[in-house]
């Protein structure tokens, strides 16, 4: 650690400081910071389909706290086991077509848990280069050898496996949709690369789940592989409105993570509105397709309204719309004159994303408004033909 106050100030120098700000929820799609009048329309918000203010999930979590009290009181092992958690996994293993389920706090400890319990020292793991910090951190507590293989390059990560001996545990770990880059990954291809090295085939689908898929069971859904993919792991804390996360996976593989996963065994059961909520989200996103559709839709006008306004890059499939700057101060700079006229957009920079690709990162949901969009794709487009 050494000198703070001289860390603080080279990241400060460098246009890379973090810091919190105050904020509060304001009406549909927007935030308001405590410091300054009126409100900001919020573009960086996971909470695609606007679910933690839906109704629905309310009175689920309303009602729990009511019969179950707010804490959950201990760790799933010991006392704190109840009918609510096992609920929301049974109903988590169907949505992702497989046999059983397994909740975690978040899905920081879910990949951090997950990957330890499947390899270890004399393993490998194949990861996608632009994979979360939590599957990075995941694979180095496991202490397998660790292969980062080129973004969303299956031919790359053939190039790797070839490498890899016949019976050598392995395994490959990728995310759906990219939380930084929006794109979405080449799942089928993987699904038979990893059927032709036999290697375990895991899926984080922290932004599809509730998004993509008939059901909203995610990418794995929408392409079809559920029975190729051996651990479909995601989060409650995005699209779904709630907070924790899960993994689906076969009967045998949720027993053993049960008995093996260290952030499941040592950490306390996720508290019964939390739970009951993320059932309700489940149920939902199952029972109203239409909340995806509208999710989509806002999605698409968004997108053409900036290639309309001359915007010629490339912006993605998804939800999570990239606009890249290169350098971190601009991108700073620019977010900080967008937020004065009224947009809160994140700058996202390094160590979050490689060196020379700072962005501004757009996050759509379902509850914005198209004049509030099609204001916003107007002021980014004046901003980048200016800057
Ligand atoms: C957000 C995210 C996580 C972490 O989930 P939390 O519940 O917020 O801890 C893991 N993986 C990916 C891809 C994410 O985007």
């Amino acid at each position: 650690m050494g000198d703070l106050k001289g860390w603080l100030q080279t990241r400060r120098a460098q246009g890379q400081l973090r810091s919190l700000s105050p904020l509060h929820k304001g009406t549909a799609g927007h935030i308001r910071l405590t410091d300054e009048p009126g409100e900001l329309i919020d573009f960086s918000s996971n909470d695609y389909l606007g679910l933690s203010s839906h109704p629905a999930l309310i009175a689920a979590a309303t009602e729990a706290i009511s019969r179950y009290g707010t804490g959950s009181g201990a760790a799933r092992l010991m006392s704190g086991n109840l009918a609510i958690h096992q609920e929301l996994e049974t109903a988590i293993a169907q949505l992702k077509g497989k046999e059983a389920g397994l909740t975690f706090g978040s899905g920081y400890m879910a990949n951090t848990g997950i990957i330890p319990a499947l390899v270890g020292r004399h393993d490998l793991i194949f990861s996608d280069r632009l994979n979360h910090a939590s599957i990075h951190d995941g694979c180095r507590l496991s202490g397998a050898k660790t292969i980062r293989f080129r973004h969303n390059d299956p031919a790359h990560l053939e190039s790797l496996l070839k490498k890899k001996q016949e019976n050598q545990t392995a395994l490959i770990v990728v995310e759906s949709i990219y939380s930084m880059d929006g794109d979405r990954c080449p799942l089928p291809a993987l699904v038979e690369l990893k059927n032709r090295y036999h290697c375990l085939l895991m899926v984080d689908e922290a932004h599809a789940t509730g998004v993509y898929g008939a059901n909203g069971g995610g990418i794995i859904e929408e392409d079809g592989v559920g029975a190729g993919v051996d651990l479909a792991m995601g989060t409650f804390g995005k699209a779904l409105g709630s907070y924790g996360a899960y993994v689906a996976a076969s009967k045998e593989m949720i027993d053993y993570l049960i008995n093996r996963a260290r952030s499941f065994i040592f950490s306390t059961a996720l508290p019964p509105a939390v739970a009951a909520a993320s059932l309700a989200a489940v149920k939902l996103i199952r029972q109203e397709p239409e909340l995806r559709r509208e999710l989509h839709d806002k999605v698409r006008f968004f997108k053409e309204a900036l290639t309309k306004g001359g915007i010629s890059a490339e912006l993605g499939p998804s939800q999570i719309i990239p606009i890249l700057i290169g350098d971190s101060k601009k991108a700073v700079a620019i977010a900080q004159e967008l937020r004065t006229l009224g947009l809160f957009v994140t700058a996202v920079r390094p160590p979050t994303v490689p060196e020379g690709t700072a962005r501004l990162r757009f996050t759509i949901t379902r509850l914005h408004q198209e004049d509030d969009l099609a204001l916003a794709a107007r002021l980014v487009c004046e901003k980048l033909s200016t800057n």
